[in-house]
């Protein structure tokens, strides 16, 4: 597998006028002939990545459905997705100096997510792919996350911990598949958060508000903290928290709690894993991945067990096309294409269903 090639996710265009020092460096003796374009549209990111075969995220245009109030609507973020895609393509075509007829393949999230939202995004892909007459790669969202961590961390074979919007999984890969050790039993933490601070009176998307606010306070008030073997739930905690808001407790002393109960419970059940499936090493990925407290909580964790933890740029932790991409240029080594018409989206799509012939058995 090409490894080591990204060691950061600022993209750099083929022949970029402004190459910084970094990129230079990084140059390849010669452009890579031919480059993957891959789509995301899970949820309330719409998003183009196009990658080389060694994993150099040449560009990435991105663009989210912010409601203006209340949490995502499904409908209105695909119609979000359906106007910003076409730019989002021509945008990172352009930056990435790429012509239609260098993309090898085009890749799009087929599951798992919001099933207006996926069409979106698959109907682009399979536009494209007719257009251009490129071959059309369906990816899983959640094995792209642990993908992109992989060729990125140039660890082989690590465990996952997937903390997204409507995602909260532990991660890894045996016996032929990724598999899920242990999830949400509820809500997404990333949701959980998000409903939150919507209450608190905030706007989505709630995780980075709240982590300055929580910066604001080292004060710990006592939260359902709801850990089931591997699995966790936060239901219970936030009913908890807005009724401790509803008696008067300030919202710096609530932010920092909720962050230091619920990542103390993602960095239990991960360090369970870690044990369970005795590996040493941890890579994040999703949006809450971007919290700085989390990671160093789970840092601490891992480093205490003598591993590694490594985190990818907060550009790459979202959703993101270029994990798409990537995952994508993995499949297709593997000769994994699928036919339009039998490209239909799978809204519910298991992690551990989905076959990844390029890791082995
Ligand atoms: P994703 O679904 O992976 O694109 O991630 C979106 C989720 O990540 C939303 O629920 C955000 O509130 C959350 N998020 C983004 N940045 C942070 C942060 N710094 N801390 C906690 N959550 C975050
Ligand atoms: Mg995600």
């Amino acid at each position: 597998m090409a490894r080591g090639g990204i060691s950061s996710c600022v993209p750099r265009g083929r022949t970029g006028a402004r190459p910084s020092a970094a990129d230079r460096y990084n140059r390849s003796t010669a452009p890579p002939a031919m480059v993957l374009l891959g789509i995301e549209s899970t949820a309330h990111t719409a998003s183009v990545g196009i990658v080389d075969d060694r994993a150099q995220v040449l560009s990435l245009a991105t663009d989210m459905y912010r409601p203006a109030q209340g949490g995502i609507h499904p409908r209105e973020a695909a119609n979000h997705h359906v106007e910003v895609l076409p730019r989002l393509v021509t945008q990172a075509l352009e930056s990435a100096h790429v012509r239609p007829s260098e993309v090898e393949a085009v890749a799009f999230s087929q599951g798992p997510g919001l099933g207006p939202c996926l069409r979106a995004g698959a109907t682009v892909a399979r536009m494209l792919s007719l257009a251009w007459e490129r071959p059309l790669v369906p990816v899983n969202h959640c094995v792209a996350h642990v993908e992109i961590a992989r060729v990125l961390s140039g660890l082989d074979d690590p465990l996952l911990l997937y903390a997204s919007g409507g995602n909260t999984q532990v991660i890894a890969y045996f016996k032929g598949r990724y598999r899920v050790l242990g999830e949400t039993l509820d809500i997404g933490i990333g949701n959980f958060i998000d409903k939150l601070w919507i209450e608190l009176g905030g706007t989505f998307p709630g995780g980075p508000a709240l982590e300055l606010e929580a910066r604001q306070s080292s004060h710990l008030l006592p939260l359902p903290y709801s850990v089931h073997g591997m699995d966790v739930a936060f239901s219970g905690m936030l009913t908890a928290s807005l009724a401790l808001f509803g008696k008067g407790v300030s919202r710096p002393d609530l932010a920092y709690s909720v962050e230091v109960t619920a990542y103390a419970m993602l960095t239990e059940i991960t360090e369970r894993a870690l044990a369970h499936r005795r590996r040493d090493s941890v890579v994040l990925g999703g949006g809450v991945a971007c919290n700085e407290r989390l990671r160093e909580m789970v840092r601490a964790m891992v480093e205490g067990r003598g591993g590694r933890m490594f985190a990818p740029p907060r550009a790459l932790c979202v959703d993101n096309g270029a994990m798409i991409a990537w995952t994508g240029r993995l499949a297709l080594a593997s000769h994994v294409t699928v036919p339009i018409e039998a490209s239909a989206v799978q809204p519910r799509q298991r992690t551990d269903l989905v076959d990844t012939p390029w890791r082995g058995s």
